[in-house]
């Protein structure tokens, strides 16, 4: 059989433990078979993040940018157990929030869809997809420690040295202390994706803060959106026949529990990183979280939702067949060649994307699947599988 070719490569970025496993299986046995796979591939298992003192990461990024899309396996964030386990010389940011300071952007997330798979909120019709936004808050914070009593300020130095100082606190005793940021243009960046994405998928855009509370910062960026809206989308959004609504983030909350679903829930970061989680639980599993960072130079980053799955990890070291699921990791992997076949006008390999989804979720819903899947599946499962056997059930119907 002939495969499939490629014009442009992509960008695959390698991570760890068990999704590094698959990764490799992934490509063997739904890939390669099928694409004539052009990769430029970096390695960002933590022990090369390391050894070229996390220069890989920021290299792989750049990558991203002048190829324009890349897929990514999920990557372990080191802290001090990480340290000891890898013998680390340092202990570097994660590596997704190094990715998306550089290409600045939004992530979206949507949960695959299978009718077996019930969510546990029994309202919910449609999908919830989330759109948070990738850059600074508490993720490109600054912070203190106060070893005791003394005033904490905020100093702004104007480009002519003039300065604006507040006090944040005077500290009596020990404290903490952070400073958060973010840029104007990011804030509109993330506005410009999010109605975009809407537009495109026709859904309902929401969008929350907490504004009352803090008036200048989250403040800020109900007035970038709402501006956003007025001036560049109200018409299409109206043609789209979909609509735009603000609120606080604890009635948003309250709302999506008891709502239908079927929108795009615009999120700062911390919320949507929060938030996500909820969604792909209630949705089913974790496993089923698709991913996308979309930047505002029109560029693509597809991963799972999920981690390196660490503990399934420890169990295949000692041998085990584990049933971890590998669907969000394929769909990154369709989601990338998806968009590669559109950025290059290659219909065959955008056809093959389509084939890929539509085999794993028709194997899910012939009732074969993965360990995590079969305690929510109603009907119950035909077959609860490893994931190598589950992946090449997933071949045989490519
Ligand atoms: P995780 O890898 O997402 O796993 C958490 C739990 O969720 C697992 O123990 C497993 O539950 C379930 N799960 C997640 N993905 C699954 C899958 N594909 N199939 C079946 N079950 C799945 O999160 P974590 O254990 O908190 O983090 C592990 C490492 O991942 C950490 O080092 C963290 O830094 C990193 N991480 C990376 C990313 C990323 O690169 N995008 C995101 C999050 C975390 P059971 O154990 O009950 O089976
Ligand atoms: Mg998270």
């Amino acid at each position: 059989m002939a495969k499939i070719n490629m014009k442009t490569p992509l960008v695959e970025i390698d991570g760890d433990e068990m999704t590094r496993v698959l990764w490799d299986v992934i490509k063997e046995k739904l890939l390669l078979p099928f694409v004539d796979l052009k990769t430029e591939y970096y390695d960002l298992g933590l022990k090369n993040r390391d050894d070229t003192d996390d220069e890989v990461t920021v290299k792989s990024a750049e990558a991203v940018k002048k190829l324009g899309v890349g897929v990514k396996c999920a990557t372990i964030t080191a802290n001090t157990a990480r340290q000891k386990e890898y013998n680390l010389k340092h202990l570097h940011p994660s590596p997704n929030a190094t990715i998306r300071a550089i290409l600045d952007g939004t992530v979206f997330r949507k949960p695959i869809s299978v009718s077996r798979i019930k969510p546990s909120i029994n309202t919910w019709k449609a999908p919830i997809v989330i759109g948070r936004h990738a850059y600074g808050d508490v993720y490109k914070a600054a912070e203190m420690e106060i070893e005791g009593p003394g005033k904490v300020e905020l100093v702004y130095t104007r480009a002519d040295g003039t300065e604006k100082r507040v006090t944040v606190a005077d500290f009596k005793g020990s404290g903490i202390v952070q400073g958060m940021h973010n840029f104007d243009d990011s804030i509109r960046s993330f506005a410009r994706a999010c109605f975009l994405y809407a537009i495109d998928e026709k859904l309902p855009i929401w969008f929350a803060t907490k504004d009352t509370i803090s008036k200048i910062y989250d403040g800020r960026f109900k007035a970038i959106f709402g501006e956003v809206y007025e001036t560049e989308f109200k018409e299409k959004c109206a043609a789209a026949g979909i609509e735009y609504f603000y609120t606080l983030i604890d009635d948003a909350v309250a709302r999506v529990v008891k709502g239908e679903g079927g929108f795009l829930w615009a999120c700062k970061n911390y919320d949507g990183d929060v938030q996500s989680d909820m969604i792909a639980s209630a949705a089913g599993s974790l496993a089923m979280m698709t991913s996308v960072l979309v930047s505002p130079s029109g560029v693509f980053e597809y991963e799972a939702a999920h981690g390196t799955v660490q503990q399934h990890y420890y169990r295949w070291q000692k041998g085990e067949k584990t049933s971890t699921n590998p669907a969000a990791l394929i769909f990154a992997w369709s989601g990338a060649l998806a968009k590669r076949a559109e950025l290059d006008n290659t219909p065959d390999l955008a056809d093959f994307s389509r084939r890929l989804e539509k085999a794993v979720i028709d194997t899910i819903e012939a009732g074969i699947m993965t360990g995590d899947l079969a305690r929510l599946s109603d009907p119950p499962p035909e077959k609860i599988l490893n994931s190598w056997d589950f992946i090449d059930a997933i071949a045989t119907r490519i």
